[in-house]
């Protein structure tokens, strides 16, 4: 149920954005989810089908693009990507301290990635 309750608030956020500007149709709602929100791009995208029927986003089309998770580091300053070790799932490797690329320290906070923005929303607006 993760993806639909975050299909849920997309939809209310888009219609709210699509109410506000007057817009007729909408085409597509372009999305980007970081790494840590473990939302599966396909599930996210069929919640949406289901979470904006009877809405002004009934047939429109979610778009997810996926954005990697950031950290910092405590003992550097150094700040970039997340850099998963590949034998570790990423949905346990939120959990343990995340290695700095620069100077090894596992002490490191997650600064990036874990929640889902609407980048776009793709309409026809009604002319005026
Ligand atoms: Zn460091």
């Amino acid at each position: 149920m993760h993806e639909f309750s975050a299909a849920c608030s997309i939809v209310d956020a888009a219609v709210q954005a699509a109410e506000s500007h007057n817009v007729k149709k909408v085409n597509a709602v372009n999305v980007e989810v970081g790494e840590f929100t473990f939302l599966i791009p396909e599930q996210l995208e069929f919640n949406f089908e289901i979470a904006s029927k009877k809405t002004i986003l009934e047939g429109a089309k979610l778009n997810v693009k996926k954005v990697r998770g950031r950290i910092k580091c405590q003992q550097c300053a150094h700040e970039g990507e997340a850099q998963l070790q590949d034998d570790i799932p990423s949905q346990v490797a939120i959990f343990a301290p995340m290695k700095c690329p620069k100077c090894q320290s596992s002490a490191t906070v997650i600064t990036g990635g874990k929640d889902f923005v609407i980048t776009n929303i793709e309409a026809e607006v009604s002319a005026p």
